[in-house]
């Protein structure tokens, strides 16, 4: 077993983060920055599963309407998180980390199925696992199926990866004189209106089931490897 305070984590990276500078699609400087962050903590011996979100290419709920029925536009959301998934598992392995994407949406001809153990199989010999297609039904985020996957592979931790580093009294990118809150109850995050950096499905299933969620700054460097330490600077909701 490693020194590390966590031995499996669950990353869930939104589309907005993948999308970097860009409107929307995918930034690979970003994502080629990212890597520099995941090796240490592969180095390190900690196995990460990456979830990723779709919202640079399409979210169901803004696309329903006009014809376009909720489920279908669902369904639209989780083919954007599995071009994200397909791209970012390229650009890690091109940079030397061994990848599979596991796509819990059926997509046999360009990734494998997310099955449990297969899953379990790829962590174990340190490989990143990086999730598509979300939980694979439509009225869920990628935020409820990363908290889904994180205690269904027995994560100790979900890193939510934001523009901003944590929860704050108000929005930090508005009020320059936003306080950043350190630690949050599960109660807290489930019932404060205000607190939106999650759905409250997702705080819902980590309060049940106990799993903590760090938010932290995605662009901030050695955040992950920090948190992995122990030594985060974003908030905890726990
Ligand atoms: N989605 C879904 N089921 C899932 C995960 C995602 O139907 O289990 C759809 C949903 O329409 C969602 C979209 O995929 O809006 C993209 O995911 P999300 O909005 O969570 O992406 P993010 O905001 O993290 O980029």
């Amino acid at each position: 077993m490693n020194q590390n305070k966590y031995q499996r984590i669950l990353l869930k990276l939104s589309g907005e983060q993948l999308a970097g500078n860009f409107e929307s699609g995918i930034d690979p400087v970003i994502c080629t920055w990212l890597t520099e962050e995941i090796k240490p903590i592969i180095r390190a011996g900690v196995e990460i599963i990456i979830m990723v979100g779709g919202g640079n290419f399409a979210r169901g709920e803004r696309l329903a309407g006009h014809g376009i029925k909720r489920v279908t536009a669902d369904h639209i959301g989780m083919l954007g998180t599995l071009m994200n998934a397909l791209a970012l598992t390229d650009i890690f392995e091109s940079n030397g980390i061994p990848t599979r994407c596991l796509s819990s949406i059926f997509a046999e001809q360009v990734a494998e199925p997310f099955i449990h153990r297969l899953a379990n199989k790829h962590l174990e010999k340190h490989r990143v696992v990086i999730a598509a297609g979300g939980i694979g039904r439509p009225y869920m985020t990628t935020d409820t199926a990363a908290v889904s996957l994180a205690l269904e592979l027995d994560c100790q931790v979900v890193l939510k990866a934001t523009k901003v580093n944590g929860v704050y009294d108000k929005d930090p990118t508005i009020y320059p004189d936003a306080v950043k809150i350190d630690k949050v109850s599960f109660r807290q995050a489930v019932s404060d209106y205000d607190i939106r950096i999650m759905d409250k499905a997702a705080f819902g299933l980590a309060m049940e089931h106990k799993l903590p969620i760090i938010i932290f700054e995605a662009m901030q460097k050695n955040a992950i490897l920090n948190t992995v330490n122990g030594k985060t600077t974003g908030t905890y909701i726990g």
